[in-house]
């Protein structure tokens, strides 16, 4: 199993001048590169290749002006580089929007392959520093000093922290027991999700809670002098601050994610597109805090490694509306409804659980239904999921702000 694992680094100040020089070559070629890239696609149309920009790469760092590229490892320039590329692809095939240059603000990150460091006995050397780099190990299932990495990303947090990840094959984890059981989860901002089983986990809304002490930082950051030591404190309280919920968001997610797949065989989500789909921005807000895009990829893996199976249904999906009892299902739910009675069953419904219910239920159908592996795939429109209008999906998407 090929998996990361990330640790806190200690550069010495000698390190950490290499790698910030690193970085800042980085930025230089992806921006220079970017903007020759941009320039040839609206006057030529045409597109560069990953062979041409490595090619003017090397023309750059034999030259006079930008001979200062070659003083550090060329491996990173090279592999920022490939990201560009995947950048290009991505926005070609309409998957993201096109790429935009670097910044020195924000995180910074280096790619190492094999050829650019060493690694021995535990001990890493990064290419062009002397020393070995210092890092604190603290996962429990792996050995340091039989550490063989595919890669090594030095990478440096908006608040001056660094890390290290290596990409590391590991033994495959043992399957866990199976626990004979299904389980549906409704996503919702009120409470975080509803499982078909009645559990409910509440929104921490962690950016939300922290509004106000982000705001105090970012106004006195405001009030800096531009170029002042006081704005570089400022700044780093603000990243600080930022840490903070990042680093609590991520613990619940994954505490959360974490005990549903150990629940259950199946874990059934909906796959809501949130992205795009909002036009509110406060809205917009709330679903980023809550980390659904995150939540939607750590059961992925996770079900994956426990051998688990992940089943994911369509957005479209009436969940809410369907009766999951009876299976009836109304023309119309108002999104302040939070019971409502069935007209055909006269069963009482609270709507989270009901929602998760037939979610569940849908999931099963499909686990039932088909032999292949639709871990993390998509499933359409099957069976008696009723296609529904676009008006359907902004009214789910509301009612999950409500
Ligand atoms: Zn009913």
């Amino acid at each position: 199993m090929r998996t990361a694992c990330k640790c806190r680094a200690y550069p010495t100040s000698e390190q950490a001048a290499v790698l910030s020089r690193t970085f800042g070559c980085m930025r230089l070629v992806w921006n220079k590169t970017l903007s020759e890239r941009t320039r040839r696609y609206h006057s030529e149309g045409a597109r560069t290749s990953c062979r041409e920009t490595d090619a003017t790469l090397t023309t750059w760092r034999r030259s006079d002006d930008l001979g200062f590229l070659s003083e550090v490892s060329c491996v990173p320039l090279q592999q920022t580089l490939r990201h560009q590329h995947t950048a290009f692809q991505n926005f070609f095939s309409r998957q993201s929007r096109y790429p935009r240059s670097k910044s020195r603000a924000g995180k910074q990150s280096a790619h190492y392959t094999r050829s650019a460091f060493r690694m021995r006995g535990g001990s890493l050397i990064l290419a062009r520093t002397s020393t070995p780099l210092e890092f604190t190990w603290s996962f429990n299932g792996v050995d340091a000093s039989e550490l063989n990495p595919t890669m090594v990303i030095v990478s440096r947090e908006p608040d001056g922290r660094w890390c290290v990840t290596f990409a590391v094959d590991v033994r495959d984890p043992a399957a866990l027991r199976p626990a004979n059981h299904v389980i549906g989860v409704g996503l919702g901002l009120t409470s975080f999700l509803v499982t078909s089983d009645g559990t409910r986990v509440s929104n921490p809304r962690l950016l939300h809670r922290k509004a106000r002490n982000l705001a105090r930082h970012q106004r006195r950051l405001a009030r800096c002098r531009r170029g002042s030591n006081n704005r570089l404190k400022a700044k780093a309280e603000v990243a600080r601050a930022h840490r903070k919920v990042r680093n609590a968001r991520n613990d619940f997610l994954h505490r959360t994610s974490t005990a549903l797949v150990r629940s259950a065989d199946v874990v059934v989500i909906e796959d809501l597109n949130v992205k795009g789909t909002v036009r509110n921005r406060r809205l917009a807000r709330a679903f980023s805090d809550a980390g659904w895009g995150e939540f939607r990829r750590q059961p992925e893996y996770k079900c994956e490694r426990a051998g688990r199976r992940l089943v994911v249904i369509d957005r479209w999906y009436p969940s809410s509306k369907t009766c999951s009892t009876c299976g009836h299902l109304l023309a119309e739910l108002k999104l302040s409804a939070r019971h409502w009675p069935c007209p055909a069953c006269r069963t009482r419904h609270g709507r989270d659980i009901n929602a998760a219910k037939n979610i569940r239920a849908a999931g099963q159908a499909v686990a039932r239904g088909d032999s292949g592996d639709a871990c993390g795939a998509d499933v359409r429109r099957q069976g008696s999921l009723l296609p529904l209008s676009a008006v359907e999906q902004d009214a789910r998407i509301g009612e999950l702000g409500s």
